[in-house]
């Protein structure tokens, strides 16, 4: 049986948009490894989604003046759009709100509960006697016992990493109203950590393969003695705790989120319609979490317990996460990424100014895989213009164009017979990059991976400038052929051990290619049809200017203000109940008159399994010749109404940017007067 590998990025925090330093933690190495995989024949899937819950999306929609269920619809939207632009492909993005992972969670506590590792305790626990509310963890700052650091939230310090007691900060204050907190006594249920203890230490010395930091840290951290922690806070905004008693508390936030892979691998079968498929990974497979390093307590100890804790699935276990390689974090010119300060770059504004693949490109190439690594602008535009441009792109450029004005804009054909030392060279590099490449990132070493296709570039364009075509394909054709069909085929290597990183750049290069599916394996076969017709070859890469990389200085040093959450309030949710009242039909258009007393009007007759008269505004954009016989789609139950003295018994369905107008078309094959779902 092959290898199954479940991969998930730590779910981002609903609360404010991605910045790249997110994307360089946990979501493009992830997408890398995943890509890879898929073009390797795994059976892979990759699932991340919205956390959605705890205090500081509370403490943020009480500041943007809406609701924390806007907020987090808000947010949830907006990441699915910034990971879709930068091409993170996640097989199913979730969310922590949704019912599916509201039963996992319960369905987890319940189960600790049942195998003894959940015990109820009275707490003292910070109040505001101000605000007259017990105070969750965030809610109270103050300065970091452990390393002085100011400002520090009550469940963790930022600067040194430290997992905190609210009270256990010097000067703690309310964040709301920065009230001294008394101190008050309520209860809640805690995990027993320490029943997880020597198995936890076992297992954590058996990852030899995992990354140095993270065991050091986790081993660390057991040998301190692992301790009850709370797993349900006195809030409204969260997982109801399934228990009688519990009724007005919820499962605290770090408890439930990390169940939100399994969710949203039971999500994902749901929707493949094969709905017991996420056992398959999570009994039977590999689970690889990519995180930050903020993140390696919950996934690499406390997740584990969980795991532990539950018991057996259906007779199985349980799989331990295979690996968690956890990154650290990404700087920003020399400054760590703060967003309470506003010092971020922003992925929407980000993609906005430059391609998605120059992103990835860069925070590839300065991975913060084993310490702290910076983002600079300058060195972004260096490594844009003197290394995707100068050597990748430059070699796939000249080959391609050399190609097409040369060989009658085909591919050029091979002579085996005339093959020397320095095309054999080439050739045997060509079968040996994927493999080399492929390793590198089965070991989560991408900024090496990356390092290694450079050189493998660098090689191609050596072959290139050795060869000199623009001399043979004077005095020696069959020579030249032979030199850029190797070019071309290098230039497609190039392009499918490059595809994990930049999948929008590479695509577009093995299009012009001719090929437009292909795996791993590919990369060190040959792979072009000879003599086949080249498209023109378009530069795929463009260089970066200094005039660019000066206003994004300027946009850093000062930046706009940070706006707030912004939630279009006319836009209601609207049932399930209420979208089935409507009839919704597939129709054809019979004919169509001018109105008689209007000039922007049409009359329609459409057949939507009985006859129906329609009055639209769409005679500026459709011809009546058009019209006639087109496949429409059309709501055949709203009041009927008059329009210029023509009842009008029908709509029909139409896209409308504000300039253009375009009818929603059925199949051609679609059965006239069939209801749309
Ligand atoms: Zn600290
Ligand atoms: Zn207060």
């Amino acid at each position: 049986m092959s290898e199954r590998i479940l991969v998930t990025s730590a779910l981002p925090y609903a609360n404010g948009p991605l910045h790249i330093g997110h994307i360089a933690g946990a979501y493009l190495p992830a997408d890398t490894f995943v890509r890879y995989k898929r073009l390797d024949g795994t059976d892979v899937i990759y699932v991340g989604g919205t956390d959605e819950y705890g205090t500081a999306i509370e403490i943020k929609a009480i500041k943007d003046g809406i609701t924390p269920r806007e907020l987090v619809d808000f947010y949830y939207e907006d990441m699915k759009k910034d990971f879709k632009n930068l091409g993170i492909s996640f097989d199913n993005f979730s969310r922590t709100s949704l019912k599916v992972h509201h039963e996992t969670s319960q369905d987890f506590f319940l189960k600790l509960v049942e195998n003894g590792h959940i015990v109820k305790k009275t707490v003292t626990q910070a109040y505001c006697p101000k605000c007259s509310m017990f105070l969750a963890d965030r809610y109270v700052e103050g300065t970091c016992p452990e390393c002085k650091a100011l400002d520090q939230k009550g469940n963790q310090c930022e600067e040194c990493g430290k997992i905190l007691e609210p009270m256990e900060l010097i000067d703690p204050r309310c964040i709301t109203c920065s009230t001294h907190p008394e101190v008050k006594e309520t209860f809640q249920w805690f995990i027993r950590l320490k029943d997880f203890q020597d198995e936890l230490e076992d297992w954590m010395k058996s990852n030899t393969h995992w990354r140095p930091n993270v065991v050091n840290f986790c081993l660390n951290w057991i040998k301190q003695g692992l301790q009850e922690r709370a797993i349900t806070r006195d809030l409204k905004w969260g997982i109801p705790v399934p228990l009688e008693e519990g009724k007005d508390k919820v499962l605290y936030v770090w408890f439930e989120a990390v169940i939100g892979y399994v969710s949203s691998s039971k999500e994902w079968a749901q929707k493949q319609g094969k709905p017991d498929a996420w056992k398959d990974y999570w009994l039977d497979g590999k689970i690889i979490h990519f995180i930050g390093k903020d993140n390696i307590p919950f996934h690499a100890m406390m997740w584990p317990a969980f795991l532990l804790g539950y018991g057996n699935y259906e007779g199985k276990n349980w799989k331990l996460p295979y690996d968690v390689p956890a990154n650290e974090y990404l700087n920003i010119g020399g400054r760590k990424t703060s967003t309470s300060r506003n010092w971020a770059i922003w992925l929407d504004d980000f993609l906005k100014d430059f391609p998605p693949d120059y992103l990835r490109y860069y925070l590839t190439s300065i991975a913060p895989e084993s310490k702290d690594t910076d983002f600079f602008w300058e060195e972004f535009q260096k490594r844009i213009n003197d290394e995707l441009n100068d050597i990748i792109g430059n070699f796939i450029h000249r080959s391609m164009t050399f190609s097409f004005n040369n060989f009658e804009g085909k591919i050029p054909q091979m002579d085996s017979a005339l093959v020397d030392a320095d095309d054999r060279e080439a050739i045997n590099a060509m079968h040996e990059i994927g493999e080399k490449v492929g390793t590198l990132i089965n070991n989560f070493k991408m900024k090496d991976a990356l390092k290694e296709i450079i050189s493998f570039a660098k090689m191609c364009n050596r072959y290139f400038d050795k060869k000199e075509p623009w001399k043979l394909v004077k005095n020696d054709k069959a020579k030249a052929e032979n030199a850029i069909y190797i070019s071309l085929e290098l230039s497609k290597t190039l392009s499918i051990i490059l595809n994990p990183f930049l999948p929008f750049s590479t695509e577009k290069i093995l299009n012009q290619l001719g090929i437009t599916s292909f795996s791993w394996g590919d990369s060190g076969e040959f792979l072009l049809v000879q003599r086949k017709k080249l498209s023109k070859p378009e530069p795929v890469f463009f260089k970066v200017s200094d005039e660019e990389i000066k206003h994004q200085i300027q946009k850093l040093d000062s930046p706009e203000p940070m706006k707030k959450t912004i939630v279009n309030k006319e836009v209601k949710l609207v049932s399930f109940e209420d979208f089935q009242k409507l009839d919704i039909r597939t129709g054809k258009i019979i004919s169509v008159e001018d109105h008689p007393k209007a000039d922007k009007l049409y009359v329609i007759k459409i057949d939507v399994g009985e006859e129906r008269t329609i009055v639209a505004g769409i005679k500026g954009h459709y011809d009546k010749t058009e019209l006639i016989g087109k496949n429409i789609v059309a709501i055949c139950n709203l009041e009927p109404a008059k329009i210029r003295g023509i009842e009008s018994q029908a709509m029909i369905l139409a896209a409308d940017d504000g300039k253009l107008v375009s009818l929603l078309e059925a199949d051609r094959d679609t059965k006239i007067g069939s209801k749309v779902r």
